[in-house]
């Protein structure tokens, strides 16, 4: 399959508006945290649940000196919920340009009702750091940051092997593999490759998206190789099995623990510098009354905004290279490299991506290479192939005309056939 010029002049347009969209989304949180702490709406939030004490005395609860949980509750949800009226419309404008671009099905009010279930779950997970966060800021105010270091990487370990059967259901229905001949070809790749999941399954996503997509996901009991039916549909065999084995070669590389791991060091070194600015900021100024201040909350959470996109550079780079040892992997396994170029530019059509987008754009926020080093990565490795297999068949050859030499005359061709072995 050839490129689609008129598709890719189409990708191009939609990853230029996407990427406005992303940035404005980081502006408008940047400025909203910048300008809370600027203009001391931070410490007016606080005093305000201050005085609401007097008629909701749960606020004072505190389990321990400096730890107070509704209060931190209290203003992490009013911060939430002012943030979420501030940024929805621009998260209905990013929705309404995938549908436009034919990418999104779904139609508003199945939007609407997804993105509450999102920001739900958002505001569970994100309440539930915070409390952890500052119940070690007061009872360990020196090693903090180690603990929950420590402790971010133990739940994300968790939720890595209990997603596929808690958060994703929320929104998808997974459903194993039909039996067939793809079901037989795509076991046998995994016999082949002595891979241990528990199952293949296809997830439902033709209602919602066009877009096609494939993951490895889970953990231990959990662990699952997951195609998307907008793929099993309109996909070769071919086309699928490569699908799978790039996805096979995340699990033999043990690629979810890596990134697991070196999210958990990443992590670390993000809190110690948090840690050490916000020591620097206690002795020198005299902006809230404690670590523990509610106050405090909009300050952290510029810091990890910050810090997150300073990292993301490395993060992606980190992930583009388990891409490429997956692509590695599945062009080895297969060696069907016809089906791997297929596949990416059929994927890289159909889901709207650029296949050679701009470098800044690739370095900084793709966590897979651009498709057009993914194709250059397969002619590569069709010429490795090629050069090898023409090297194993010289060496057949001058193997053939070894064994050829032997016998009574033996002594006269081994001297002939050495030259054989010089191709
Ligand atoms: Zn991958």
């Amino acid at each position: 399959m050839e490129i689609d010029k008129a598709r890719q002049r189409k990708a191009r347009h939609y990853a230029r508006q996407k990427l406005v969209f992303s940035l404005l989304d980081l502006v408008l949180l940047l400025t909203c945290l910048t300008l809370t702490i600027a203009t001391g709406l931070d410490k007016l939030l606080r005093d305000q649940l201050y005085m609401a004490v007097l008629w909701a005395p749960i606020l004072t609860w505190h389990p321990f000196p400096g730890y107070y949980p509704a209060q931190l509750v209290a203003y992490f949800a009013i911060a939430f919920c002012g943030y979420c009226c501030l940024s929805l419309p621009l998260a209905y404008l990013r929705y309404r340009l995938s549908f436009r671009y034919g990418l999104a099905l779904i139609d508003g009010s199945t939007w609407l009702h997804d993105t509450g279930k999102n920001l739900l779950l958002n505001f569970a997970l994100q309440a539930g750091a915070l409390l952890l966060t500052y119940g070690l800021l007061a009872s360990q105010p020196h090693w903090w940051w180690l603990w929950l270091a420590l402790l971010l990487l133990l739940f994300s370990i968790i939720m890595t092997n209990l997603a596929p059967v808690l958060i994703f259901p929320l929104f998808y229905r997974f459903k194993p593999l039909p039996e067939g001949e793809l079901n037989q070809r795509l076991l046998e790749l995994a016999r082949r490759t002595a891979t241990r999941v528990q199952g293949i399954f296809t997830i439902q996503l033709s209602h919602r998206t066009t877009a096609a997509t494939a993951a490895l996901m889970g953990l231990g009991n959990t662990r699952r190789i997951v195609l998307g039916d907008t793929m099993t549909d309109r996909y070769t065999i071919d086309e699928i099995e490569v699908v799978l084995a790039h996805e096979i070669g995340h699990h033999v590389h043990n690629h979810i623990w890596k990134m697991l791991f070196s999210q958990g060091v990443l992590t670390l070194a993000g809190l110690s510098l948090t840690h050490l600015f916000l020591r620097w900021l206690m002795d020198n100024q005299n902006m809230y009354f404690s670590l523990t201040d509610p106050a405090t909350i909009p300050l952290f959470a510029l810091l990890v905004v910050s810090f997150h996109v300073l990292i993301m550079p490395i993060r992606n780079t980190l992930s583009r290279h388990m891409e490429y040892q997956a692509d590695e992997y599945a062009l080895q396994v297969t060696q069907k490299v016809d089906a791997f170029k297929s596949v990416m530019r059929r994927l890289a059509s159909q889901n709207l991506t650029e296949i050679v987008p701009a470098p800044l754009v690739e370095f900084w926020l793709y966590s897979h290479p651009a498709v057009h080093r993914r194709l250059r990565h397969a002619d590569e490795f069709a010429e490795r192939l090629l050069s090898s297999s023409y090297a194993s068949a010289s060496f057949k050859s001058c193997n053939r005309a070894a064994t050829s030499s032997t016998g009574p005359s033996g002594m006269v061709n081994s001297g002939s056939s050495t030259p054989h072995s010089a191709h």
